[in-house]
């Protein structure tokens, strides 16, 4: 194909060769990210998008050549760590993805340069903590242990060792821990496998089995427990999975590929039983969906159960908004809403499927959603780490001033980390509304 300016066609995704040694190959690395640079710096369409892109042009422009062959390849790795793999360049900017035979994806060249400075022993072991949010979670939500963690976060002497330890910027938002988890609370809906019988609608099935999140599970259970009322009033009988392993986001955008891959082979095999079974997969955290969606299918091309799984998990509006299609849900609203500010969150916008979440809240009468669709710079881990908090602060502005504009009684996001984030951002002492939160709300449950 010859090559033209920008493509006509829908992107599409290569899979990715991580098993092939050359994807570890220094040299071939740093041909590729030259050749992706150069590309970039003649374009300049992703400066407003994250760190990444600021950071590359900065080095281009100050170099004595003004081009990317005046960079010295040690500096890479600057524009490498700022990426935090939230796929927006790749999905909504990038005129040269594959078809176009430039054939270019940025936030998977940024994750084989992440996977060869993790092969190569390079990654902080803060970084390998910070990512093993299942391990964390479990620890910090033990009955009793839970307390002293919440406090000891929210106390100067204790965000001081965080910070000398950890690396935790001082005034990043830390999350709280709880000790009655989800999957605790929702620990009896696991003997429902059996006998619950859905009803079908559209490519539903009408019975879901819920991927608490690591998140959801330690940090935020109300959100998990809005989303079983909300399924349960929409007459959609609710599992969990018997046990449940961290999706792997964390340890994908830390370049740890053999740890995303044993999380596969725990989590898979759960999934598969109860897909068999006839249970559709929600999680109500969109990396995760996104993650089995688009990440594991694409590690994982020949595994025939990755397949059937990414044709079965769902992002929570998605699901609803499918069974609208078929009349089946609930629009018995009790509550307006008023004015919602609505954050689109990048990993639920990369999966192409329509703004689902609004056109949802747009249902419940007297309700207004407002939507914001700029990254809020969270990424799980970046805006907590000391030497990235300040650029996710200044990246969440734009989405704060907008919240601030609209005025609304509610604001939040699909993402319940950005809506903390935005929260955090707005410093008036509000909390966002998670959108599932917000149906319960409006459905008077
Ligand atoms: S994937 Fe996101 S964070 Fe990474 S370079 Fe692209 S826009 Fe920036
Ligand atoms: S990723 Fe694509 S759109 Fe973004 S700066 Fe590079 S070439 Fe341009």
């Amino acid at each position: 194909m010859p090559a033209r300016e920008g493509s006509l066609e829908a992107p599409t995704r290569h899979r990715l060769d991580w098993t092939n040694p050359k994807f570890y190959d220094e040299e071939d690395l740093f041909q590729e990210l030259e050749r992706v640079f150069d590309i970039c710096h003649g374009c300049r369409r992703c400066v407003s998008l994250c760190q990444s892109f600021p950071e590359l042009f900065d080095l281009v422009d100050e170099s004595s050549t003004m081009e990317v062959d005046g960079v010295a390849k040690a500096d890479y790795w600057r524009v490498v760590d700022h990426c935090y793999l939230c796929d927006l360049c790749f999905m909504t900017k990038c005129p040269y993805v594959p078809p176009h035979a430039w054939n270019l994806d940025f936030p998977h060249l940024m994750l084989r340069a992440k996977a060869v400075k993790f092969k190569q022993g390079r990654t902080r072991i803060r970084d390998k903590i910070l990512s093993s949010t299942d391990a964390v979670g479990a620890l910090a939500s033990l009955p009793g242990v839970s307390t002293l963690v919440n406090a000891t976060n929210q106390s100067s002497l204790g965000r001081k060792a965080l910070e000398v330890t950890l690396g935790v910027h001082p005034e990043a938002r830390i999350p709280e821990y709880h000790a009655n988890t989800l999957r605790k609370q929702l620990a009896t809906k696991v003997s429902r496998q059996a006998r619950a019988v859905g009803e079908g609608a559209g490519p539903t099935t009408g019975k879901v089995a819920l991927f608490t999140t690591c998140y959801n599970n330690v940090n935020e259970p109300d959100v998990g427990m809005d989303l079983v009322a909300v399924f349960e009033h929409n007459g959609i009988p609710i599992t969990i999975p018997v046990k449940e392993k961290c999706c792997g986001m964390p340890k994908l955008e830390l370049g740890d590929l053999d740890t995303v891959k044993a999380h596969m082979e725990e989590n898979i095999p759960v999934l598969l039983q109860l897909v068999d079974a006839g249970w559709d997969i929600v999680a109500p955290i969109p990396s995760c969906v996104l993650m089995f969606k688009q990440e594991l299918p694409l590690m994982f091309p020949e595994d025939a159960r990755v397949q059937k799984i990414r044709e079965r998990i769902y992002d929570p509006f998605e699901y609803l908004m499918l069974r609208h299609k078929h009349g089946k849900l609930r629009t018995d609203f009790k509550q307006p809403l008023g004015t919602v500010a609505y954050h689109a969150a990048c990993h639920q916008r990369v999966q192409n499927l329509g703004q689902k979440t609004r056109e949802l809240l747009a249902l419940i009468p007297d309700t207004k959603v407002e939507i914001i669709e700029r990254c809020s710079g969270h990424d799980g881990t970046y805006a907590v780490k000391k030497e990235y908090h300040a650029y996710s602060m200044k990246i969440v502005t734009p989405v704060v001033n907008k919240v601030r504009q609209f005025k609304p009684d509610y604001y939040g996001s699909d993402c319940p980390m950005a809506g903390q984030h935005i929260g955090h951002g707005l410093k008036d002492g509000s909390s966002p509304k998670h959108p599932l939160t917000l149906l319960r709300i409006a459905y008077g449950l």
